[in-house]
């Protein structure tokens, strides 16, 4: 059978497995679980499945089988944990226990379940594997541990692909974007020292709190006088800790914050020139500074062939196709984009309803409910991703 033929058979079924889907995402939206503790939703979602238990991985995880077809395979992940939000929307199905599907993981794995429901039952051009992934939210990356546990690789998985929602996209759109879509973050910690002493004699201290205001500032051109800036980074301090008292000046003066990058060159260039930056300008101020890194996900870089696959199965789908829209966020879906052909699919929504200046909830918002429809586009998304996969897979 032609890869268009399956597609229209394919996209029959799956639209046959909506309102089950829509019953379910709303099951799973008001009983969240917080990351590492999923075990009931992997339940909820593996029953829903109906193609046996799969195996373990990740602790919570759970790879399922979709059909009997093994060999090169295609995975479709969807995240299994809320967010310790307490929700503040009036659906009768909102979550009351102090965590929230925030992030639309409820619905992503809604459609992953109407895809894989469709393909267990009318049959598909490629073997077919559900990839229930833990703690997306926290550290620990779930899909970190995923790839490490080996078991992609012994599964025979060639693709990933997943969907996420995203309000800053206009609603009905989907994006592909062939490449680096979602940056690579590193935290950091600046620490500067210097002499402190009475707060009216100034002038016998080395103030820490004066030298690392001047650091804050000087980060400022890193992004744009270290990197090429038509490719972007950013660099935010978004934690200050110093002092006790209007009238001390401290020892010593900290400051937190992250760095993204969209490619590991400039991670390194801007590393190397937030330490000097640091180093010199506490230095100006009679001061000295160290700089603590810590690296957390890499970039995330869909596989250029299968994002443009799957742009005409996402036309046929009947989405408005976006193949340039990128952001500094960071998913652990990057981990996969190393070992297999990656492709996360960003889905535009209207995160819910408007407050009273007329702004609508964001991501990880109490207010965040995108519509049920969502949940028919994360399937069409994820259709598009899983066929071209199939197309990749020379099948
Ligand atoms: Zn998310």
């Amino acid at each position: 059978m032609s890869l268009d033929s399956w597609y229209e058979r394919l996209h029959a079924a799956v639209l046959e497995e909506l309102p089950a889907a829509v019953e379910l995402r709303h099951a799973l939206h008001a009983d969240p679980r917080r990351s590492g503790d999923e075990a009931d939703t992997t339940a909820a979602v593996v029953a829903a499945l109906g193609a046996g238990e799969g195996r373990e991985v990740a602790g919570t995880g759970r790879l399922v089988r979709i059909g009997t077809a093994t060999g090169p395979t295609v995975a479709l992940r969807a995240e299994l944990d809320g967010l310790a939000v307490l929700e503040q929307t009036d659906v009768g199905w909102a979550s009351g226990s102090g965590v929230m599907h925030a992030c639309g993981h409820d619905a992503h794995l809604a459609g992953l379940v109407a895809v894989c429901r469709a393909v267990a039952r009318v049959g598909g051009p490629a073997p077919l594997l559900a990839l229930l992934q833990p703690r997306e939210e926290s550290a620990p990356s779930g899909a970190r541990d995923v790839v490490l546990s080996g078991l992609l690789a012994e599964e025979g998985v060639r693709s990933v692909v997943a969907a996420h929602v995203q309000p800053q996209l206009a609603a009905g759109v989907v994006n592909a974007t062939p490449g680096p879509v979602n940056a690579a973050t590193d935290e950091f910690t600046i620490t500067v020292t210097g002499h402190g002493g009475h707060g009216g004699y100034p002038h016998t201290t080395h103030d820490p709190v004066l030298a690392l205001a001047a650091v804050v500032v000087n980060l400022q051109q890193l992004v744009s006088r270290r990197v090429d800036p038509t490719v972007g980074a950013v660099l935010a301090v978004t934690q200050l800790d110093a002092g006790t008292s209007f009238n001390v000046v401290p020892d010593t003066a900290r400051a937190r914050g992250g760095l993204r990058v969209m490619r590991e060159s400039d991670r390194t260039a801007l590393l190397t020139a937030l330490t000097e930056v640091a180093e010199h300008t506490a230095a100006a101020y009679g001061c000295s500074a160290q700089v603590h890194t810590e690296s957390n996900e890499p970039v995330l870089a869909n596989d250029p062939e299968l994002a443009r696959a799957a742009v005409p199965w996402l036309a046929r789908g009947g989405v408005e196709v976006d193949d340039s829209w990128r952001s500094f966020g960071a998913d652990d879906f990057s981990h996969y984009c190393a070992d297999a052909r990656g492709l996360m699919l960003f889905l535009g929504v209207d995160g819910g309803a408007p407050d009273a200046q007329g702004r609508r909830p964001g991501l990880h918002s109490p207010r965040f409910l995108p519509a049920d429809e969502t949940v028919g586009q994360v399937a069409t998304a994820l259709l598009a991703g899983y066929l071209a996969g199939a197309q990749l897979l020379g099948t």
